[in-house]
């Protein structure tokens, strides 16, 4: 026998110490945590029993089994599962498995632990939540196969862990709990009985306990007789008029380990040439790490009953990865792989089915629960999205619940595109936006002036991603989308050709003095307050997404800027003026760099030389003091 002391990686005592300290409030879910490990061992092994059926060894009874002990203060959860090989246990019992833990643990400490803790059952730290009612661990365990050979794993939580060899009858995993001091409820078989009906009814092998039977008494003695705890019953095949809103919010608390109810249910069978049906969530929060891929998409799929896969990322594009649930199809080989699965007609008809039912519930949602569909869209919005640059065949029904602040909306409150186009004027063809981080930097903006003068309303496109992805969509219901700071925009009349002629030569000189800066400088249509302001080409990406890109290292196209200048603004007309009297005056030169440099910061950007702008600056200010 050789026993072997492992110390814990850094992260492991990092989330056993939050586990202890900080949830110790939630710490019935230990029960849910194991339950639901055990049942997930059974499953993986009866997937691999379907290639390989010798593994069984002729024991398919699969079951769960919880041994309560008065005397030694234990409970034991057995399992007769796939088990675990000697550096099975090493590696997912003394490590996590999950890249974005650390990740996660650094952002727990800059936030408020306590409010935030919950999110930790994320990341399938389910077995050490054990720790929370026990101080020492002991998990028995031996892999399936004739071969395999059984382990001690034990550990007090104090940064050891020990493994060492032992014998085991059966395969499969044991997890014995010597509880605390204040858990001892546990060991109470009524405080079992609810929690495995409150958490793990739906489990789909049997969880059995000992019980004692009045009936039978056989020398005077109590025989002790199993019982089933949980129905089994698979929850998405059960008529949805007999399911408890309770029983489908442990169900999703159970599959995406997300601590609050979920936002949205959807539960639905479709019949016909492709059979399936669906039990979809849509949460209230966004899960950690969606914003950077670390998530596991799609639903769990199901196949006559067995579990082919955790997440089937064919079933759901990633703009609705937020959504958890199971699909369950008959209709689809039970050896099906990823390459089948991708290359699957059925497939693509069950994917298509799922993404238009959750579009047309959220049109429901925000038609009928507009504060529900509005707590989601905050959350959600910006990964909804998405799915205008991806989902060809949906983008107009995802544009058509998307919210936007407008000039016409009070400050935190939207309106949607239809509505938008409800509002336009008679003499109004597109749907004006402009972008830009904060709604205030945008209402006062100088290039809305001529719009504000025709009383036309424009969107704020206030998230980064907004610029980019609503001028590839081109146009809503047969309007353009056009950004009022890009291309020519002609609202106000400023084309006189007298006064073209007027500035011609000033205009000339100042395209020569800005070669390299500008691409051309011309009238604008859409100023009437301000002097001037730099607009890019119409399909050009916007200035300040291309830093957002540039910030991320991605190179892009070169914006080709153009200077319109407003000829009725008062210094507009004296430059012209002094032109014309003294072309070779040295402030035309400074004042058209002045000007450039002006509209720079407008538009959001620095002037590219602060020392040489603040030095024009400051020569005017002495000149105006002489
Ligand atoms: P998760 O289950 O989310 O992966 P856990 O910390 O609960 O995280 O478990 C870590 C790993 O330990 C599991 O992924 C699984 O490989 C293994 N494991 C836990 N419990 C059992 C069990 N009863 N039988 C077999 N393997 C288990």
């Amino acid at each position: 026998m050789s026993e072997n002391k492992f110390e814990f990686k850094t992260e492991v005592n990092q989330i056993l110490d939050l586990m202890i300290h900080s949830l110790y409030s939630h710490k019935e879910i230990f029960l849910r945590e194991l339950v639901s490990n055990a049942s997930d061992a059974i499953e993986k092994l009866r997937l691999e029993s379907l290639s390989n059926e010798d593994i069984l060894e002729s024991d398919s009874n699969f079951k769960i089994k919880i041994y309560l002990d008065k005397n030694s203060k234990t409970v034991k959860i057995s399992d007769n599962g796939l088990g675990m090989s000697k550096e099975e246990v090493i590696k997912n019992l003394g490590t996590i498995a999950h890249s974005n833990t650390k990740e996660f643990l650094k952002y727990l400490k800059e936030k408020n632990i306590e409010s935030e803790a919950e999110l930790i059952g994320q990341f399938g730290v389910g077995f050490y939540s054990s720790f929370m009612v026990a101080d020492k661990v002991t998990v028995v365990t031996k892999r399936a196969g004739k071969d395999s050979s059984a382990v001690i794993w034990e550990s007090k939580a104090d940064g050891f862990y020990t493994v060492t060899d032992t014998e085991k009858s059966g395969r499969g995993t044991d997890v014995i709990l010597h509880l605390k001091d204040d858990a001892l409820d546990y060991l109470e078989e009524w405080e079992i009985r609810t929690l495995i009906k409150k958490y793990s009814d739906f489990i789909e092998f049997p969880i059995v306990i000992d019980v004692e039977k009045e009936s039978t008494v056989v020398k005077g003695e109590k025989i002790k007789e199993e019982e089933t705890l949980n129905s089994q019953k698979a929850l998405w095949l059960r008529s949805k008029n007999e399911i408890k809103q309770t029983e489908y919010c442990e169900f999703y608390k159970h599959i995406s380990h997300d601590y609050n109810d979920p936002l949205e249910i959807i539960h639905y069978n479709v019949e016909g040439l492709t059979e399936f049906t669906a039990l979809l969530f849509i949460p209230k929060k966004v899960p950690f790490g969606i914003f950077h891929n670390h998530q596991k998409i799609g639903p769990m799929l199901y196949v006559k009953r067995v579990q082919i896969m955790e997440n089937c990322e064919e079933l759901l594009p990633p703009y609705l990865r937020f959504v958890k649930g199971v699909v369950e199809s008959s209709d689809l080989p039970l050896n099906v792989s990823r390459e089948i699965l991708q290359s699957n007609k059925k497939v693509e008809t069950i994917k298509k089915s799922l993404v238009s039912k959750i579009l047309d519930t959220l049109k429901n949602m925000k038609k009928s629960e507009y504060d529900k569909y509005l707590e989601f869209y905050l959350e959600f919005g910006k990964i909804l999205k998405e799915g205008i640059h991806i989902d060809f065949a949906n983008k107009e029904d995802i544009a058509s619940i998307l919210l936007f602040e407008s000039t016409e909306t009070e400050s935190g409150k939207f309106t949607t595109l239809d509505d938008y186009i409800k509002n336009m004027k008679a003499d109004q063809n597109e749907i004006y936006y402009i972008s830009g981080s904060k709604r205030k930097d945008l209402e006062n903006s100088p290039y809305l002036e001529a719009f504000k003068g025709k009383n036309f309303e424009i969107l704020f496109f206030t998230d980064e991603i907004d610029d980019f992805i609503m001028s590839g969509m081109m146009e809503y219901k047969g309007k353009k989308f056009k950004s009022a700071t890009k291309g020519e925009i002609d609202i106000e009349k400023n084309k006189d050709k007298e006064k073209e002629k007027d500035f011609k030569d000033f205009i000339d000189f100042m395209k020569d003095k800005l070669q390299g800066k500008v691409e051309d400088v011309r009238f604008s249509g859409r100023l009437t307050n301000s002097p001037c302001c730099l607009v890019t080409r119409e399909h050009d990406i916007d200035p300040q997404m291309a830093k957002l890109f540039e910030a991320m290292g991605q190179k892009t196209p070169e914006i080709k800027r153009t200077l319109e200048i407003n000829p009725n603004h008062k210094l507009i007309e004296k430059l012209n003026q002094l032109y014309k009297n003294d072309k070779s005056d040295k402030k035309l030169d400074d004042f058209t760099q002045l000007l450039f440099e002006h509209a720079l910061i407008l538009e959001g950007s620095k002037p590219e030389n602060g020392n040489d702008f603040v030095n024009r600056v400051i020569d005017i200010m002495v000149d105006n003091l002489k």
